[in-house]
């Protein structure tokens, strides 16, 4: 029978890694991410593969993120020269991702060999280089939502509409054992059902085996209406007070969405600023990405105008101003009040938005606007703490500005949106709960119980299940 292997994203959020293997012999690698986070997580990414890279017949990929997608570089560059199946739009967003993730791998290791020259230690070498990852570029193999594809001998693989990020799938793999048809579903990442312009996750009834994601298996998210309201009162009040308000936001996802909103502000006549700068190379491309699949957006508001004008992003939000050059970014500096900032990285681990800190952290009037979570160890965690001082480009600041943090603009299902989906199968298929810090899996796991009698495993790092 065929076999099932859980390699990653296991009682954790990152690193994504499942290995399918038929009866015949086929083998196909579900997702093929990077963990993120802590220190330690650096080292899981070095390491060797737990399988050998150049016995895939095929790698399938759920989006773009590059905890689902950031180590693809590294299979490339161990020798794999087989086909990478995603989404259309999710193919053009990894050359984004991926790109910029080289680019930082080989700024990073550059770094650490300068401090490791003076200290006589030998150099590392980056995790890896654009080269490996323009290697893995020519890989990529677009599919379209719902198109069915052979992808290995006996395995056949059709992407459904996961409505978490542009291009994001459901991964439906059907596997042929003997006479039989085996269906295994991977949810991916599920997108939280109030986002503005994606649609709802796609619901599917036929399973044998489901992999479900638990980002969010311990709670519902806070309804949208609040934190749409809570966001205009807080520019409202820097309009009042006199200062700039800045938003460390993801270039890829969580951009596109408050701009979406911010324009919808506009046109109600609920946005004082008068310029709102995108000031994130990466997140200026994603636009362009973004605004070219249009037709996927799911825009029902009537607010938005249409025509023309619901196509490209940019055009949704009038005032808003894109500054991909350094020195435009720059030029924000001399503004100091009346304007939103919208920049990377999202968790201030570095990019534009530390330089904006430099310059409005330290006033009183500026305020501080943190959309998302922000993981442990990182400058934006620190100051969702209350920290009163931090250490920004070698200069330490106080901090001064109004800090804000809204909870409603998750991109992930919360638990009973998570359970919504999983209760459109049929004769109960085998369930097994991943993507998800234990907590939330087990929250996950007893609501499930609770709610549908369903009984969920929560796999180990390793373990093996027949399909
Ligand atoms: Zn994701």
């Amino acid at each position: 029978m065929a076999l099932l292997t859980f390699l990653g994203a296991i009682q954790q959020v990152t690193g994504s890694c499942y290995l399918i293997e038929s009866r015949d012999g086929a083998r196909v690698l579900l997702e093929c991410g990077m963990r993120q986070g802590r220190r330690e997580e650096d080292e899981g990414n070095r390491g060797p593969f737990a399988f050998d890279p150049l016995s895939l017949d095929a790698v399938v990929i759920s989006h773009a993120h590059l905890d689902h997608t950031g180590l693809l570089p590294r299979l490339a560059a161990a020798g794999y020269r087989g086909p990478i199946f995603a989404t259309d739009a999710c193919c053009e967003l990894m050359e984004l991702m991926l790109l910029d993730s080289a680019h930082i791998q080989e700024k990073d290791a550059e770094w650490e060999n300068k401090w490791r020259a003076r200290k006589g230690k030998p150099a590392i070498k980056p995790l890896y280089t654009i080269e490996d990852a323009e290697q893995t570029l020519k890989l990529r193999r677009p599919l379209a939502y719902g198109e069915c594809q052979e992808v290995a001998k006996g395995v056949q693989v059709t992407f459904h509409d996961a409505g978490h990020i542009l291009g994001s799938a459901i991964v439906e793999l059907q596997i042929q054992d003997h006479h039989l048809t085996r269906r295994l579903v991977f949810s991916g990442d599920l997108g939280n059902t109030c986002s503005p312009l994606m649609h709802e996750p796609a619901a599917l009834d036929r399973a044998d085996l489901v992999l479900l994601e638990s980002t969010y298996g311990d709670r519902d998210h806070r309804p949208n209406g609040e934190t749409l309201d809570e966001l205009a009162q807080i520019l409202q009040q820097a309009h009042k007070d006199g200062g700039n308000v800045l938003i460390p936001s993801f270039a890829v996802g969580r951009t596109q969405d408050l701009i979406y909103y911010l324009g919808r502000f506009y046109q109600e006549g609920r946005l004082p600023q008068q310029a709102v700068f995108l000031d994130s190379p990466m997140a200026i491309r994603a636009n362009a990405i973004y605004s070219r699949y249009h037709e996927q957006f799911d825009i029902t508001d009537p607010t938005v105008p249409k025509g023309k004008g619901r196509k490209r992003i940019e055009d949704w939000l009038p005032i808003l101003r894109c500054t991909p050059n350094p020195e435009d970014s720059m030029a924000i500096n001399r503004i100091k009040s009346g304007a939103i900032i919208i920049a990377g990285s999202g968790m201030c681990t570095g990019g534009r938005i530390v330089h904006h800190f430099k310059h409005n952290l330290w006033r009183n009037e500026c305020h501080l606007v943190f959309p998302g979570f922000q993981a442990r160890g990182t400058l934006g965690r620190a100051i969702v703490d209350g920290a009163n001082t931090v250490k920004v480009l070698q200069q330490h600041i106080t901090v001064k500005a109004k800090v804000h943090t809204l909870g409603g603009f998750s991109a992930h299902a919360g638990q009973s949106q998570l359970i919504d989906w999983v209760k459109h199968f049929d004769h109960h298929p085998e369930l097994y709960l991943v993507h998800g810090e234990l907590e939330k899996t087990q929250a996950l796991q007893q609501a499930l119980r609770e709610r549908l009698n369903w009984i969920a495993t929560i796999p180990d790092q390793g373990e093996q299940v027949a399909i």
